[in-house]
């Protein structure tokens, strides 16, 4: 899984190739849809093309042994030099409808009946997760003090491991204790994603069904986007010279960032899912300036955040818990952008709803031929042996 994520992080441009350690004798990766593509050629054959248009991998040419439907994911393993290709299916138990086709159906909808059905997310150092129709989420006081006492102790082991020497074996059990501390609070974290995602998306009856709880569409900020790392700069207040507009690094201090920000991304990631299993719409929307906007009258304005916990408006003055306001923010701007949709059509669905499920079919993929090589350019060829596996 870890592999994954790397590999997912190196498509993305985001990081380097990752190293695998360990040599085996059948490595594999996992792709999702939009790592890949298939084309087919006038002469019938089939190509698979890895990789993003930024960040080329180069492709495979295979011959279909049998018809196939395009899959939701693939897995490509090396086994002694030869490369096998498995199509992993959409589960059937999931949403008939992908998450582009329940869009197209809710942008006929008027804008005040998508409000209704639409629940925006916001995430803050105060309330990890605020909830336009006012559900606050945050870790038990049991799962905060956990992790309190694990970081506690993580930076006691660290400390400990500076002054042992390399390679014995109580330097090694130290690690193992900050390992096992670490996967701790990686449970707690997944737990919390888990417990909030389920109470959003609505929960099940007996029957696995999800009970209908009014919420259709879930709307959150796109975290890539937002700066979530850096604690932010004091900047002036330029109504009050002299002055500056309250941040949040005060707020830090409690649960680390750090914490913060891979729970977000659970979140968002269990969200896609559980929303496309339940036929509901999950939305990422642009950050910026949500915390300074007006979810009355639009205005924007450093100013409005006058506290770290209170929203007041200097136009309209609309006031507000800042949390709740930015939510409420948040929500308007999914609504828009399903509206966007009732003009265009297109529509770049959020990724969730697809599963990895037993092989359907197994291709065996050829050997590139010299042709094929001379169709792309060099950059982008893959070249038997050299894919990152
Ligand atoms: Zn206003």
């Amino acid at each position: 899984m870890v592999w994954y994520q790397a590999m997912q992080r190196f498509f993305k441009g985001l990081a380097g190739k990752p190293v695998r350690k360990r040599k085996g004798g059948r490595d594999s990766i996992w792709l999702t849809r939009e790592l890949f593509e298939l084309k087919q050629d006038e002469a019938g054959g089939w190509k698979l093309f890895i990789g993003k248009k930024k960040n080329n991998i180069g492709f495979l040419s295979f011959e279909a042994h049998r018809d196939f439907q395009l899959p939701a994911s693939i897995t490509i393993s090396r086994d002694n030099g030869q490369y096998f290709v498995s199509f992993n299916y959409e589960d059937p138990k999931l949403s008939e409808k992908t998450q582009e086709e329940l869009v197209l159906e809710l942008a006929k909808l008027p804008a005040n009946e998508l409000m209704e059905k639409a629940v925006g997310l916001d995430c803050g150092v105060i309330i990890p997760v605020q909830s336009s129709s006012g559900q606050s989420f945050d870790f038990s006081s049991e799962q905060k003090k956990t992790i309190e006492r694990k970081q506690r102790k993580i930076r006691k082991w660290q400390r400990r491991l500076a002054r042992q020497r390399l390679g014995s074996h109580r330097r090694n059990k130290v690690k193992q204790s900050i390992a096992k501390a670490h996967r701790k609070i990686a449970e707690i974290r997944r737990d919390f994603a888990h417990q909030t995602t389920r109470t959003l998306v609505g929960k099940k009856d007996e029957n696995g069904q999800v009970i209908d709880n009014g919420a259709q569409i879930f709307v959150m900020e796109d975290l890539k986007i937002k700066n979530m790392t850096k604690s932010p700069e004091a900047k002036p207040d330029e109504q009050n010279p002299g002055h500056f507009v309250p941040n949040q690094a005060a707020a830090k201090a409690g649960l680390t960032q750090k914490i913060l920000n891979s729970a977000w991304g659970l979140i968002a990631v269990f969200l896609a899912y559980k929303a496309n299993h339940a036929g509901k719409v999950f939305i990422k929307v642009s950050p910026r300036f949500s915390s300074q906007e007006c979810a009355k009258c639009g205005h924007i304005h450093p100013g409005n955040r006058r506290t770290q916990s209170k929203f007041v408006c200097q136009k309209c003055g609309h006031t507000a818990n800042a949390d709740q306001n930015a939510s409420e923010v948040i929500r308007k701007r999914g609504v828009e952008e399903i509206l966007k949709q009732a003009t265009h059509g297109t529509w770049e669905s959020a990724r969730g709803g697809t599963r990895k499920t037993p092989r359907v079919s197994k291709l065996k993929v050829q050997t590139l031929r010299s042709e094929n090589r001379r169709r792309r350019g060099s950059n982008s060829e893959l070249i038997p042996g050299s894919l990152p596996l």
